[in-house]
């Protein structure tokens, strides 16, 4: 008998966590090596947070609370869809999860049956097509060109849609490429998916994340039908620098919030206690070092975009949002290094790993083989080391 079930075998492990964790690794024995690999700020939690934290331990606020989370963060988080997108939820339509990554899964799980299909736009964060696969479904991808921004467009969208079709994500500012859709752009994606009666799922953690004055627009803000049709996933993991918290959270329709409430409570029950009560300060707390961490991103975005495009063969697209870049160096493919010729993007991400120690994510990952990715949730000094390596690196290329 085969020691594993079916499912298992069409998914594989989140391949950003594995590149964070073997950089991490190395340099746990002592090796240089530069990490653009983590999807996570490199800042600490601010301290009103731990305090809220500490003091939920010293009060004891240890045990159970609700599967689906405490009235208190449910309460906090319809806040701020109040005060940041202009949107009105009840307790009801909000699930509060063990992360983002979390109500994204038990959403995934709570919509999909076996054969549906749901489109998963490309470049794309890795964890959407395996949990779609561990749904029974079937992810469609459909790319988003380069030239318009990696963006789909609502014909790209029309061409993808077929009987099957259950669901559409959206992932603005996105991971991998940093590119995000404005108003106008959603509203035309979204009337399509209407027409077609899909479900919207979108993927909002990057929110506070954006440049230039970039005005981030809610999905679920665009209009009473599409709020309807529409699950919004986000989390404090990024705005918060709260990674290893793990609290994330879901609002819309009761229909499907109550279905994921009822896996989580077969599954996980409910995120830590001491974790939501941190979530609480996070979200009602002075807001400041959110401004902070965003100034000091942006000063990162602009230099590793210029460092990237000044570089001989690689081309990086400017994000509006998010904290990553997906520079094109598909102009080296076919070249050898270190003894080695690159197929990909994968054969130049080893290659960046070795010689060069420098941990970046490739992107066929992201459903983009062209590009890779690098996070730069990392000191301006690292970056600027890392840029230096890779740019000697490429050029040793023959
Ligand atoms: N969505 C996207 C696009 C992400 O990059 C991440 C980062 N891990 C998540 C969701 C989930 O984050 P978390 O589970 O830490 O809230
Ligand atoms: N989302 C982050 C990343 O893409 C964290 C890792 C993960 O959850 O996949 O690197």
């Amino acid at each position: 008998m085969e020691p594993v079930a079916e499912r298992t075998k069409r998914i594989k492990p989140s391949p950003t966590l594995a590149v964070t964790a073997r950089a991490k690794e190395l340099k746990s024995q002592g090796v240089d090596v530069v990490g653009f690999g983590a999807g996570e700020p490199d800042f600490d939690t601010p301290d009103n947070i731990k305090a809220a934290a500490n003091a939920a331990i010293a009060e004891g606020f240890t045990k159970y609370t609700p599967a689906g989370g405490m009235d208190e963060l449910k309460d906090a988080v319809i806040e701020k869809f109040r005060k940041d997108n202009g949107l009105t939820y009840s307790r009801k339509e909000i699930l509060i999860s063990c992360g983002g990554k979390h109500s994204l899964y038990n959403l995934f799980m709570a919509v999909l049956n076996p054969g549906d299909e749901i489109i998963v736009p490309a470049p794309y964060w890795v964890s959407y097509p395996d949990m779609a696969l561990l749904s029974d479904a079937t992810p469609v991808i459909v790319s988003g060109q380069e030239a318009n921004g990696f963006r789909i467009t609502p014909s790209d969208l029309e061409k993808a849609i077929t009987p099957k079709t259950r669901a559409l994500v959206i992932n603005s500012p996105s991971n991998p490429t940093g590119a995000a859709y404005t108003g106008e752009e959603l509203t035309a994606l979204t009337q399509v998916a209407l027409t077609h009666n899909l479900l919207i799922i979108s993927d909002e953690i990057y929110e506070k994340m954006v440049y230039d004055g970039f005005p981030f627009i809610s999905v679920a803000s665009l209009g009473e039908e599409i709020k309807k049709n529409t699950v919004v996933c986000n989390g404090v993991s990024k705005t918060y620098s709260m990674t290893g918290w793990r609290i994330g959270y879901a609002a819309g329709p009761p229909a499907i919030i109550g279905a994921m409430n009822n896996i989580q409570s077969q599954s996980t029950s409910n995120p830590t206690s001491i974790a939501q009560k941190a979530a609480i300060e996070a979200l009602r707390g002075p807001q400041d070092s959110v401004n902070k961490m965003v100034a000091e991103f942006d000063k990162r975005r602009m230099y590793i975009v210029d460092r990237l495009n000044s570089i001989p063969g690689v081309t990086c697209f400017k994000p509006q949002g998010s904290f990553y870049v997906f520079p094109n160096v598909s102009s080296y493919y076919g070249k050898t290094g270190a003894g080695k010729k690159l197929g990909g993007s994968g054969d130049l991400a080893a290659y960046l790993r070795e010689p060069a120690q420098v941990a970046v994510v490739s992107g066929d990952a992201f459903g983009s083989d062209e590009h890779i990715r690098l996070s730069y949730a990392t000191s301006m000094a690292t970056i600027e080391k890392g840029l230096d390596r890779i740019e000697a690196a490429l050029k040793e290329l023959k």
